[in-house]
């Protein structure tokens, strides 16, 4: 069994089973069995499956978000926030399933296409396994399992074994509103998710970038396909006509938010040196107004606990690296007392020599560093391993968009952090060590989780043999060779 604390009194929340192997395949054996049901019954049968398991979760927020606290020590109102996400998803996938699943009937490009009639369709991988981190217990696995199970597959979910509690009531969900049984979470630690990799016939993955690559090795092996989201190192630039107390309020939520313990939070600041101080100044003071606390259930906190003590340690790490290394922390700087909390920090004077701006913290620090212009940013913007996402905060969204095209990453919001998440529309993915394909994306988001199938029937009667076709012989060759090099050629020099 798995032990699950609260990390902001350890106390004990419960406990899980460790699936072992043998476990997950029989679980996905059964899935397997259950699943061709699910894709003959349709989008639209799915869809009013997954609509009534939203009205499930609004009906169980409060237990839900009860249970999410408990496990991720988040303070409430970030708890609260993931029931509505995954409803979201749910309505915009149940909506446009249909649409995004239907067969298509690309028009013919050349000669020998031209008499046929061609259509692509989409069918499901039968498993698709979803291998989640611990930061977002409920809506991470939404953003993946949800657009999987409208595509038609069957989904087994392997949850982060630091907050497994959310997954198992998500799937206690499903049961009590009686959907069919394509749904699976099995607990447990990587193991699992290891056993998770040698079974699905498709992995999706949510996590570090060190487990993606072994992931993506394991998968390469059984050659089944997979998608990473994985770290982030998300700078923020900060030009100097920006609204900087938008600019303040947004990098303070978008670096802070889950005790920045997400892969899209801000963690670099670039700011334009006109306005460097006056940036500082009220970065402290808006973070000086910020209140950190425990689960309590209340909404009195903005900011909770780190999720577990090796987290933790790593934030200390980085700040006391970079304040030896001549930074300065201008606020925070030191773990709380008790509890797994980190006091939201500001470093200023670091450079890109140091581990707080090299490596991914996920944590609650925002260093922050001084430009000559945007174009020296942009160059130190880019100048990561990582490129998931990246913010511009200036008073010309335009600028900001044309800036948008000079960095290395997967999405840019102006003048905002994290929006890019919340538009499914848009493909939400890494480059570099951020990952591999993408997740959203409109249509994409689904079909993802399919297999198209090629298909050309004649659109005109038939005759018993084809030009193409046996026996070869110098006059039809010839005569075939003329028609194609007429249709093929361009410019009447080689019509000739
Ligand atoms: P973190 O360091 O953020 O906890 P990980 O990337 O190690 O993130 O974990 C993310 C998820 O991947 C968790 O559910 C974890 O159990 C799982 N995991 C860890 N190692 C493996 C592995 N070798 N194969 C498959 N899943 C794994």
């Amino acid at each position: 069994m798995i032990e699950v604390r609260c990390p902001a009194d350890g106390r004990l929340v419960g406990r899980v089973p460790s699936t072992s192997p043998e476990q997950v395949r029989a679980a996905v054996a059964r899935l397997r069995e259950a699943q061709p049901e699910w894709e003959r019954i349709g989008p639209g049968g799915r869809a009013a499956w997954l609509r009534t398991l939203r009205d499930w979760l609004l009906d169980n927020d409060r237990h839900l978000a009860d249970v999410l606290q408990s496990e991720t020590g988040k303070p409430r109102a970030e708890a609260a926030f993931e029931v509505p996400v995954m409803c979201d998803i749910i309505n915009f996938y149940a909506k446009n399933a249909a649409r995004f699943l239907a067969d298509e009937h690309p028009r013919p490009h050349g000669p020998l296409g031209a008499p046929k009639r061609l259509t692509t369709t989409h069918r499901p991988y039968p498993v698709v396994g979803v291998i989640t981190p611990w930061n977002f217990p409920l809506a991470i696995p939404a953003m993946d399992a949800v657009p999987a199970l409208l595509a038609g597959a069957a989904v087994a979910l392997k949850p982060s074994e630091i907050t497994p509690l959310t997954a198992v009531t998500l799937a206690r969900g499903w049961t009590e509103i009686g959907a069919p049984p394509v749904f699976t979470v099995l607990t447990g630690a990587g193991a699992t998710g290891a056993a998770v990799v040698d079974e699905a016939d498709f992995v999706q993955f949510t996590g570090s970038t060190g487990t993606g690559r072994a992931i993506a090795t394991r998968a390469a092996q059984r050659l089944v396909p997979y998608s990473l989201e994985l770290g982030g190192k998300d700078p923020a630039i900060v030009l100097a006509d920006a609204d900087l107390d938008r600019a303040v309020n947004g990098i303070v939520w978008g670096g802070l938010f889950n005790s920045g313990q997400a892969c899209v939070s801000i963690e670099r600041v670039y700011v334009e040196a006109a306005v460097h101080d006056e940036f500082v100044a009220k970065l402290v003071a808006r973070i000086g107004r910020l209140r950190q606390g425990g689960d309590d259930g209340s909404y009195r906190y903005d900011i909770g606990a780190m999720a577990t003590p090796a987290q933790r340690d790593l934030v200390r790490r980085h700040v006391t690296e970079a304040i030896d290394a001549g930074a300065t922390a201008v606020t925070g700087g030191r773990p709380g007392e008790e509890g797994l909390f980190f006091e939201p920090t500001v470093l200023v004077d670091v450079d890109h020599s140091m581990a707080c701006v090299r490596e991914e913290t996920f944590g609650p620090t925002l260093p922050v560093i001084k430009v000559a212009d945007a174009d020296e940013a942009i160059r130190l913007a880019n100048d990561s391993t990582y490129g998931l996402s990246a913010s511009v905060w200036t008073g010309d969204p335009r600028r900001g968009e044309r800036l948008a095209r000079e960095l290395d990453v997967g999405a840019v919001n102006v003048n905002d952090a994290y929006s890019n998440l919340f538009s499914f529309t848009l493909p939400h993915g890494g480059w570099k060590n951020s990952g591999l394909g993408a997740r959203f994306g409109g249509a994409q988001g689904l079909r993802k989780y399919t297999r198209r199938t090629a298909i050309t029937a004649p659109r005109l009667p038939t005759a018993n043999s084809e030009i193409t076709w046996y026996p070869y012989g110098p006059v039809r060759s010839r005569l075939l060779g003329r028609l194609l090099r007429v249709l093929t050629a361009r410019g009447a020099r080689r019509w000739r």
